[in-house]
């Protein structure tokens, strides 16, 4: 394992969110057998705004929700808490892949943002919501190209953005590694643990019972009612609402349809204005790149800078452990990006490292269905664009679940099923082919003839 620099001395291995916030009490027994009406798998942000939408609609339904860790402590709490105004993956993705529906699936994103916006205040969730807009940023001529044909299709679809070259960037950013950004006013942050905490006082608040530690075992139809059985309980519902992300999902239909691919971490203590006036980043805006293995860079409340992604690792077998979360050698990789990045801050230290599993699909979205004749819906595929995504993803199973066709319900894009990821040992073989012709691409602005064929597929590999 690698060494980590003194810069690490006295890191806390954990995100940095949960630490910023106190969870709720939850419900203490199920005592054996629990009746619902709604029964909602995992409380992340997914099922947690089913929950609270669903006691919108059904003002006296008994609802669960079973999450079979603690609250914050899977994807939903690990985030880098970037709130995209898409539920697409972007503008980009959309255009790229689902032409026809585009110009919808893009006003869907910004609405999706705007009412998550009001949902915070209605509900009186301190979330930290801040739209202070995202910088992108590019490294190669080929990335600053790539910027500035997407500050055309933002034009083409009236989306404000700002493309900025050469010295342009002075004033956003101090940094020998980026020449040219496009900045875009309509982006937002959370600090995602207390959006999980905020949701799950909420829902709690209005009735709806919330356990921890109820790990679903097995699913199963039981005349009309849905069984959910965990080690010592088992839950009859007449709906279910299947939120487990980037876990082995119960529905075998859905095991081949995402992968758990790692992202990791590592967080600065916070910066005094000095450090960040060496860096010339004054404003609230986060910061992404724009390769194909691209960092994602925000500051926290009390001005600690958040530097994550670059890798995205696959454990062959689908492995998804709590003991792969740290990963040194993505901890170092960071740090030696960071300092390329902000050579001023060479004497910084990190306070927090960690890691996260993003439930990967073939097409980067997430996608929704409904199985066992309409009683159970699910949802998955997130990609690493879930915080928004997934409370529009929580609208459409509701809408599934009552068997209504709504706008989200006839979207293509989230209605079909992404294309299947191989059997061991072929996929372990193509994503390492994929990574290593992505990484390359980054290098020499080349897309390789498997990527092109990839693309005229609609397979996609990222996080
Ligand atoms: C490191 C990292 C950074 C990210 N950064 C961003 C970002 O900046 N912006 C963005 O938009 N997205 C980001 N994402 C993606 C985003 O966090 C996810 O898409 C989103 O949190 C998904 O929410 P969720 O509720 O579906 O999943 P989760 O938060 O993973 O919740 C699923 C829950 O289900 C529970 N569960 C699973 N199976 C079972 C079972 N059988 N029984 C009981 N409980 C079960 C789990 O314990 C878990 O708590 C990031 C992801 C990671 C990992």
């Amino acid at each position: 394992m690698k060494e980590l620099s003194q810069r690490f001395e006295g890191v806390r291995f954990a995100p940095f969110w949960p630490d910023t916030t106190t969870p709720p009490v939850t419900a203490s027994s199920m005592n054996g057998e629990l009746l619902c009406d709604i029964a909602i798998v995992g409380a992340g942000f997914t099922g947690l705004w089913a929950a609270l939408k669903a006691r919108e609609r059904y003002p006296d339904a008994r609802i669960a929700v079973l999450e079979g860790r603690k609250l914050a402590q899977a994807a939903s709490g690990r985030s880098g808490g970037f709130a995209a105004p898409s539920i697409s993956h972007g503008v980009m993705n959309a255009v790229t892949r689902w032409p026809s529906e585009a110009e919808k699936l893009i006003r869907l994103g910004r609405e999706n943002l705007n009412q998550m916006e009001d949902d915070l205040a209605t509900y009186e969730i301190d979330a930290e919501f801040e739209r202070s807009g995202k910088l992108n940023l590019a490294r190669t001529p080929w990335e600053s190209e790539g910027l500035a044909s997407m500050a055309e299709t933002y034009k083409d679809f009236g989306i404000e953005g700002t493309f900025l070259s050469g010295n342009e960037l002075d004033g956003w950013v101090n940094t020998p590694r980026y020449s040219a950004g496009l900045f875009e006013p309509n982006y937002a942050y959370v600090n995602p643990a207390k959006l999980v905490v905020g949701l799950a006082r909420a829902c709690i608040e209005r009735g709806i019972l919330i356990f921890e530690g109820a790990w679903v075992d097995h699913i199963k139809q039981r005349a009309d009612r849905v069984q959910l059985t965990t080690q010592n309980d088992y839950v009859l519902a007449r709906k279910v609402v299947l939120a487990s992300n980037a876990d082995r999902p119960l529905l075998g239909r859905l095991r081949s349809t995402i992968i758990p691919i790692f992202d990791y971490s590592i967080m600065t203590e916070p910066l005094s204005s000095d450090q960040l006036s060496a860096i010339g980043w004054q404003g609230r805006y986060g910061v992404a790149d724009s390769g194909n293995q691209f960092h994602y860079s925000r500051k926290t409340e009390d001005n600690r800078i958040l530097w994550g992604g670059y890798d995205a690792i696959y454990y062959a077998g689908s492995k998804r452990n709590d003991g792969l979360l740290d990963r040194y050698e993505s901890y170092a990789q960071l740090e030696q990006n960071f300092l390329a990045t902000f050579p001023e801050l060479s004497d910084v230290k990190f306070s927090y490292a960690w890691g996260g599993i993003i439930d990967t699909s073939a097409r980067l979205t997430h996608f929704v269905g409904a199985a066992m004749g309409g009683r159970v819906a699910y949802a998955a595929g997130f990609t690493g664009q879930g915080v928004t995504a997934s409370r529009f993803a929580a609208l459409s199973m509701l809408d599934l679940l009552e068997g209504a066709e709504t706008e989200r319900t006839s979207l293509r894009m989230t209605r079909s099923l992404p294309v299947p990821f191989p059997p061991e040992p072929f996929r372990n073989l193509a994503i390492r082919w994929a990574q290593a012709d992505l990484a390359k691409e980054d290098e020499n602005g080349r897309r390789s003839s498997l990527l092109k064929l990839m693309d005229r597929i609609g397979i996609g590999f990222g996080s």
